[in-house]
């Protein structure tokens, strides 16, 4: 689980998050919206612990980042998949590398990796653009890659920031679907959007950013309009914990996990799709077919 208590960002003496708490559930699919500058990016820095919080705290499975330490907190990385909104691919390495890059650097062996990229090459429809390298690659083209990255580790946390920012309509809903597939196979996903035909489109638990606080968590449409039941075709169902053969063991950082903690005070607006469920062992990356 994920959960934020009263964080506050500011930069250079102006708050960009006023103390916001809100709590991510393992396996919810969660839409961060706002306007531009709302703080979105941020919020994904911060979970990355690419930004620390002025003050409050960030617990992932009952612990708090900032007290990590670093092997810890490169093993908590490494169970995050993150597609950047800048992509932040690797100007001098092809398509096929910047998919394999993650594992490397994973120790993941070569005889694993090779196949595992040709697979996320054909899911994301990059076969013809292996060898290119990111300057030579159309906006639907870096994105699909910086996705492809972003899955390669199989992560059981898969964070999109402004993953339609920059493709048309049809592509967007390509990747909105494979957020979801992933969702479904079990890894929690947060998307970072301000595109209401994006937020319209997946109906899913909404937190908006305004003016450093969260103004809204509720499942539903952009404008607020919100599904008494939640209707949202993300995943409902319990997680699995399989351990999968082809990235190493990530040990869990937390032997505890913050049973029976609160919501913030506008829980009762959200349809939580695990509310019941108990939050899951952390460490192990899950299976996900994609
Ligand atoms: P969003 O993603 O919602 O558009 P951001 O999180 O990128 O918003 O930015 C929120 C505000 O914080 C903006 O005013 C931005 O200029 C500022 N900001 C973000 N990161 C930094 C930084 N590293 N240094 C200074 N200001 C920053
Ligand atoms: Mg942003």
């Amino acid at each position: 689980m994920i959960a934020f208590s009263s964080v506050k960002k500011e930069f250079h003496g102006n708050a960009v998050l006023n103390g916001i708490s809100f709590q991510i559930q393992p396996g919810e699919f969660v839409c961060l919206t706002g306007p531009s500058g709302a703080g979105k990016s941020t919020i994904v820095h911060l979970l990355i612990c690419a930004e620390v919080p002025t003050s409050g705290t960030i617990e992932v499975d009952g612990a708090d980042l900032a007290a990590l330490p670093r092997p810890v907190l490169q093993m908590y990385r490494r169970k995050m998949g993150v597609l950047f909104q800048d992509y932040k691919l690797l100007a001098d390495r092809t398509v096929s590398e910047n998919i394999a890059f993650a594992l490397e650097v994973s120790g993941v062996p070569d005889d694993i990796i090779g196949p595992r990229v040709d697979e996320l090459l054909k899911r994301l429809r990059l076969v013809a653009r292996r060898d290119a390298f990111p300057n030579e690659l159309s906006g639907g083209e870096k994105t699909r890659t910086a996705l492809a990255r972003a899955l390669a580790g199989r992560p059981s946390i898969l964070i999109a920031d402004e993953p339609t920012g920059n493709i048309d309509p049809d592509q967007s809903m390509e990747i909105l679907e494979l957020l979801k597939e992933v969702n479904r196979e079990g890894a929690t996903v947060i998307l970072a959007s301000h595109d209401q035909r994006v937020i319209d489109s997946l109906n899913a638990r909404v937190l908006r950013l305004e003016n450093g606080k969260i103004v809204r968590d509720s499942v539903g449409g952009y404008s607020g309009a919100s599904s008494a039941v939640a209707t949202v075709d993300v995943v409902k169902k319990p997680v699995t914990h399989a351990h999968h053969p082809h990235v190493p063991a990530h040990h869990s950082h937390a032997s505890s996990h913050a049973h029976g903690t609160e919501h913030s005070a506008t829980k009762k607006e959200h349809v939580a799709p695990h509310e019941h469920h108990k939050p899951h062992s952390g460490g192990k990356i899950k299976p996900i077919g994609i």
